[in-house]
């Protein structure tokens, strides 16, 4: 099934982290390599991953993108994809987003899981997932690709470890049965000015699915979401392109307002 010798695996992974750390942009992966498959670029982002995780660094959950309906009919997909989180691309509200280390990046609102069970698949569904979970927290995702013009291409992309680049919590919440997930809205301001407005809905109908297939999906590799896992699980609106200086402020409904503030030039 795989494409790519684990040597090709190896180099690539270490040319993602390289442009992470030197903030360079690279052609997108698929240019050279053609016949890269989904498995391989899974590869590339699990060896990623395990190079950090020598490193020291934690990881603290995961994420899924490409999860609204638009994005997948795009991409010609039937499940979302992941990427996970590293302990460092988190950031505080009341701190300015160090946007002088990312390429060309965007914000994206999210509704956040912590889970205080592990999750296994397959088969997981969403009432597992409304079972595991602990806490929903509002959250602001900053997605940065590493490819020029932010190339969408959805293998390359994956390899990227999903686009993710900082994210930034807001206040957790003790789940209530009661909440209609799907219908928690959200509106996204730039500078003041609405710039999007979304529902959980928008994420593959249900927030909460979106983390099932993730549970699924790492199933297939015979890993688990484990207990205390944040997963942000999918862009509410469109992701919004941000420039040196902007604020963005997130108003979820039930959750609570969310803001941050890019550092300027
Ligand atoms: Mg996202």
């Amino acid at each position: 099934m795989a494409q790519l010798s684990p040597s090709e695996i190896t180099k690539l992974a270490r040319r993602l982290e390289r442009a992470e750390f030197s903030v360079s942009e690279l052609q997108k992966i698929t240019a050279e390599h053609p016949q890269m498959d989904l498995q391989d670029a899974y590869d590339i982002q699990w060896a990623i991953r395990r190079n950090k995780a020598s490193r020291g660094v934690r990881i603290v959950g995961m994420k899924l993108g490409l999860a609204s309906e638009a994005a997948m009919r795009q991409h010609g997909i039937e499940q979302p994809i992941y990427g996970f989180l590293a302990d460092y691309f988190e950031r505080v509200a009341d701190e300015p987003i160090d946007i002088e280390n990312l390429i060309h990046p965007k914000v994206e609102p999210e509704l956040g899981f912590i889970l205080n069970k592990t999750l296994r698949g397959p088969n997981c569904q969403i009432a597992d997932v409304l079972a595991a979970t602990q806490y929903l927290v509002p959250a602001l995702e900053i997605i940065d690709s590493r490819y020029q013009q932010f190339a969408l291409d959805l293998r390359s992309t994956v390899a990227d470890n999903s686009a993710c680049a900082r994210f930034v919590l807001g206040d957790r919440h003790p789940l209530k049965a009661a909440w209609d997930i799907p219908a928690l809205g959200v509106a996204l301001y730039q500078n003041d000015q609405l710039v999007a407005n979304g529902s959980g809905a928008a994420v593959m109908g249900h927030p909460a699915a979106s983390v099932a297939h993730l549970v699924n999906m790492l199933a297939e590799r015979g890993e688990v979401l484990a207990t205390g896992s944040l997963v942000l699980s999918g862009g509410m609106t469109a992701a919004v392109s941000v420039q040196p200086g902007d604020q963005i402020r997130a108003q979820f409904q039930i959750l609570g307002d969310m803001q941050i503030q890019f550092h300027s030039r």
